[in-house]
């Protein structure tokens, strides 16, 4: 059975693309088999996966409204050897539309219920905000993986972020799991993030990733190649840096 993860933060730019790109390459490196879903109509995860978003037949959309089989929607040619499902500006529309259909939350579940033995992980890059979308995300997940920046006051936001996921899940998925806290774009020399991380550890104690991404300008380059960073630059700080937590991912699930 596939483990699926939801890669969640409703706050824009804390790393939830690169970090949903680079696991899911750095898990299928493992030899793990990995789906990857795009389920922002920003379709940052899409292009950084080397494939083209305002050339694909099908994306999230022809999956969660006009009812196309998943086999049909999954793209398997990506440069980070993991499949796809795509999204691009369509998404939005399905988005809206979602409002008018039947059981609208639970969509997406049910449409990964056929391949849920084809894969090891699915992972789902979620867009910037809590909408019918992440709804969809998080009732088809196991679990939820938050990442985020190290500022001030983003004790607060993941904290009430924890909140509402807890309160979603309660309605649409009761055995959904925080899968862990990440902190991203990470400066070691920053005195504030320091600060921020102890506190976040004993706020939310083992759930926090052990594994750290640094701020690696390789990891902001490796989108425009069309490459998740570990074929980009295999030996930069940030490859290395989700390496190490698909590693950690493995070691929690096994335990
Ligand atoms: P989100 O999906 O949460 O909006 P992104 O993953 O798109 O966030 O990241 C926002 C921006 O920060 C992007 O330009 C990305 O390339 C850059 N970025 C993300 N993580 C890092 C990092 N660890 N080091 C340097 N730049 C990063
Ligand atoms: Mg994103």
């Amino acid at each position: 059975m596939a483990k699926v993860i939801s890669i969640a933060n409703q706050k824009g730019g804390v790393g939830k693309t690169t970090t949903a790109v680079n696991v899911a390459a750095s898990m299928a490196a493992t030899k793990r088999r990995v789906l990857l879903i795009d389920l922002d109509p920003q379709g940052n995860a899409t292009m950084g996966s080397g494939v083209d978003k305002y050339d694909v037949e099908n994306t999230c959309y022809e999956l969660l409204i006009d009812d196309v089989p998943v086999e049909d929607v999954i793209i398997t040619e990506t440069t980070g050897k993991y499949h796809l499902i795509a999204g691009n500006a369509d998404v939005t529309a399905a988005e809206i539309k979602l409002m008018e259909v039947f059981a609208r939350e639970l969509r997406l579940r049910k449409a990964l219920e056929s391949i849920q033995d084809k894969y090891d992980y699915i992972f789902i890059d979620c867009p910037p905000s809590l909408n019918q979308l992440t709804v969809n995300a998080l009732a088809a997940s196991d679990s939820v993986l938050v990442p985020m920046q190290c500022e001030y006051y983003a004790l607060e936001g993941v904290t009430a972020l924890m909140d509402t996921i807890e309160k979603l899940a309660s309605v649409v998925n009761p055995n959904l799991k925080i899968e862990g806290v990440l902190r991203t774009m990470y400066d070691p020399r920053n005195r504030l993030a320091n600060d921020v991380s102890e506190q976040l550890k004993r706020h939310f104690g083992d759930q926090v990733y052990r594994t750290v991404i640094p701020r690696n300008v390789r990891l902001a380059e490796a989108p425009s190649h069309g490459v998740p960073s570990m074929y980009y630059d295999k030996s930069s700080t940030g490859a290395k840096a989700y390496l190490a937590l698909a590693g950690e991912i493995l070691r929690r699930r096994n335990k």
